[in-house]
């Protein structure tokens, strides 16, 4: 219960961090992962770390974007239906393959759609508007010069930009790299989180707990919130309130980790095994939160690798996450974009939360023709994570405010689009 506090200090919001001040204290710690040259299937996703730049054109060659002859358009410029003129087929032009041969004054060649256009030819007639006689064509229209043709350069020119730095590779990206022959961008990898849940009284949603016991929920809710936002975790399992396996859990998975996140143990009973193990080294810095839910929160690093102890009370690892962790994971991965965008809301209900903290409430969000409406989910506590399942999104109550009223404007943080 450390995390609802009932302190009146605590509920003043006097002595603690604003969540920005908070979010400012993680992020600014926070560093890009060092790129690596990933193949593109693993950069996918990524955000790129240099400019890309054209080291040839694009397409490489002129291509027929027509079945049909490629021929000289001054040769065929006096062409008419009762007028024809008549040209020599001297070779095929293939797909995949150099021409057979270039096509000279009266000559054309055969060729297939995508094939190189022969050299001295400077359009194509397709196969349709042509007659065939033996060993030549007969052509009864002009053309002008470059018709179904598809020019060399057309799509980007040797030493132009292909993709910069700071973007994110989506699937265009990744087939202009890939079309420009570059299979190892150097991107921001994703960083891989280890997920731990700190608890004596933890069983695995597997077993069937005894009386008294919980199930650890915690570690799948952070294990999703990680996917989605493009890190790969790995659930390093419950950790009982002992120090000297917290330790050496953390320590085990060191070498595979970017950074770690755990649930639990980070507030003031005397059980709280993160606190117990990490702060006498200095190495987490444990400070409260003007928030509601999700106040004590740790963050440090070890050996050099971020560590996010979150409290223990499900609904605060959700949003704690969202605050703080999202943010800096995306920052990690090179990104820009840190935040989740906010829109206005009416409330259709009261929502009343402790006036010295910002209080995040779980709020489905819906469009009417009046505009956005924040429907409340269900109560305030921060164990109640059935309220963060139905909500689409945390309308915020700031601080200083005990009560915002039904009908009233809030912003509101989306996490999700729809309730799918
Ligand atoms: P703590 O911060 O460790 O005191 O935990 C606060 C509350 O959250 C307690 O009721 C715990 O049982 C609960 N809790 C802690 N860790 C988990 C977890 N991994 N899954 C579900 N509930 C948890
Ligand atoms: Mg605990």
């Amino acid at each position: 219960m450390a995390d609802q506090p009932h302190r009146h200090d605590h509920d003043s919001g006097e002595g603690l961090l604003s969540v920005e001040e908070a979010r400012e204290k993680v992020l600014s710690q926070i560093q890009p992962l060092a790129p690596l040259e990933l193949p593109l299937p693993e950069a996918f996703g990524c955000v790129l770390a240099q400019d890309v730049v054209a080291t040839a054109d694009l397409p490489e060659f002129a291509s027929s974007a027509m079945d049909g002859f490629a021929v000289r358009a001054s040769d065929v410029a006096g062409a008419s239906p009762s007028g024809p003129v008549e040209l020599k087929i001297v070779g095929r032009a293939m797909i995949g393959r150099r021409p057979e041969s270039t096509v000279g004054g009266g000559e054309t060649v055969r060729i297939a759609t995508g094939a190189p256009v022969p050299g001295g030819s400077d359009a194509i007639v397709p196969i349709e508007d042509v007659e065939l006689v033996g060993e030549t064509v007969r052509i009864f229209d002009g053309v002008p010069v470059g018709k179904h043709v598809r020019p060399a350069g057309e799509d980007v020119r040797e030493g132009q930009l292909l993709v910069g730095k700071g973007k994110r590779l989506g699937p265009p990206e990744l087939g202009l790299l890939a079309n420009a022959g570059f299979p190892h961008p150097l991107v921001h990898p994703r960083p891989r989180v280890v997920v731990l849940s700190t608890g004596d009284e933890l069983v695995p949603p597997s077993e069937a707990p005894e009386f008294g016991q919980v199930h650890d929920s915690n570690a799948y809710t952070i294990f999703g919130a990680l996917r989605e936002v493009g890190a790969i975790p790995t659930l390093a399992g419950i950790v009982r309130d002992d120090v000297d396996q917290l330790k050496e859990t953390v320590l085990s998975h060191l070498i595979q980790a970017d950074a770690f996140v755990s649930s639990g143990g980070v507030s003031v009973g005397e059980r709280d095994v993160v606190k117990a193990a990490f702060f006498r080294r200095g190495e987490l810095e444990f400070f409260k939160v003007a928030m509601q839910p999700g106040m004590p929160q740790g963050f440090g690093f070890i050996e050099g690798k971020p560590f996010f102890g979150l409290p223990g009370n499900p609904v605060s690892v959700f949003v704690s996450f969202e605050m703080f962790i999202r943010p800096a994971i995306l920052k990690m991965m090179g990104r820009s974009q840190l935040f989740r965008p906010e829109i206005s809301a009416t409330l259709a209900a009261d929502v009343s939360g402790p006036v010295g903290k910002t209080q995040f409430a779980r709020v489905n969000v819906i469009r009417t023709a009046e505009g956005w409406i924040a429907e409340p989910t269900g109560g305030r506590g921060s164990n109640l994570i059935s309220t963060v399942s139905r909500a689409n999104g945390l309308a915020i109550v700031p601080a200083g405010v005990e009560t915002a009223r039904e009908g009233e404007k809030v912003k509101v943080m989306l996490f999700r689009a729809s309730e799918d």
